[in-house]
């Protein structure tokens, strides 16, 4: 068994501080006075050895056992800080993975993933599941007359108002481009045709200023209850096929 450093130094601090207890007991157990009697000077060389050792372990331990355990503390603050910002790195890049850098909503991963948790999480329970997928209408005319950084800005403040009329427990995510999802519980079908026109709604009060004049969008939206019975990939494949319906009939419509 190897000792490290500074438990060395405690045995041996250990071992000084015993070793003048005995010497101390030592020169008691030999020369104890008689009542009146002076002090021998053979007890008086006794106590100063003692003395002589128990200042070595006070030396010792102020100027070599202390600075290590200083150093141990120190050391240990820094390994602290060092694997907190690593784990709070790792909750960030876990985070960034997950999240679409543009508009700070959730991404297309984190959308499938929940996507599914919620349909494992709903086959238990009798209440309904709607999805909603919304695609911004005529986007490269935007792009195209404006250019990239406005179209940004356009998918920016969409995110922004659709955060504003979505409930806590809906999944809101970007799916790519100017493509969004919502996984919307609770809600039966003529309530989720409602949410979805709400959602609409919200779409067409992006306005965005430029010197080349004001910008506003609509959405086609396709809306779907789950039926209970299909996978993930069959229910997005449905409210996909709505979305593709509203946009062939007119577009910025519901379709469900
Ligand atoms: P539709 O009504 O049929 O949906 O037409 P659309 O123009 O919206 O659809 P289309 O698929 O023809 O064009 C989508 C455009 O969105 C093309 C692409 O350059 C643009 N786009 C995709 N991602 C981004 C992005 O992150 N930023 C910007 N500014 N544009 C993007
Ligand atoms: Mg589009």
């Amino acid at each position: 068994m190897r000792f490290h450093k500074a438990e060395t130094a405690f045995f041996v601090f250990i071992a000084v501080v015993f070793l003048a207890g005995v010497v101390i007991l030592h020169a008691y157990s030999l020369h104890k006075p008689a009542v009146g009697a002076g002090i021998p000077a053979s007890l008086d060389q006794h106590l100063f050895a003692a003395a002589v050792l128990i200042a070595t372990a006070i030396l010792f331990g102020v100027f070599f056992i202390y600075p290590i355990i200083r150093t141990q503390v120190r050391e240990e603050g820094k390994l602290r800080a060092m694997t907190a910002a690593l784990s709070h790195r790792s909750e960030t890049l876990q985070q960034a993975a997950l999240t679409d850098a543009l508009t700070g909503m959730q991404n297309r991963r984190y959308f499938d993933e929940a996507l599914r948790e919620y349909l494992d999480a709903f086959r238990s329970v009798d209440k309904p599941l709607g999805l909603l997928i919304l695609d911004l209408d005529h986007f490269k005319q935007i792009n195209d007359t404006h250019g990239h950084d406005v179209g940004d800005q356009v998918l920016r403040e969409v995110g922004v108002n659709l955060r504003a009329v979505t409930r806590f427990h809906d999944v809101l995510a970007r799916l790519g481009g100017e493509g969004f999802a919502l996984v919307v519980p609770n809600l039966n079908e003529a309530e989720l045709v409602d949410f979805a026109g709400r959602i609409r709604n919200a779409v067409a009060q992006v306005l965005v200023t430029t010197p080349r004049g004001r910008i506003r969008v609509t959405a086609s939206i396709g809306a779907a209850v789950w039926d209970g019975r299909e996978n993930a990939e069959e229910f997005f494949r449905r409210a996909d096929t709505r979305l593709y319906e509203a946009k062939r009939s007119g577009r910025n419509r519901v379709s469900a």
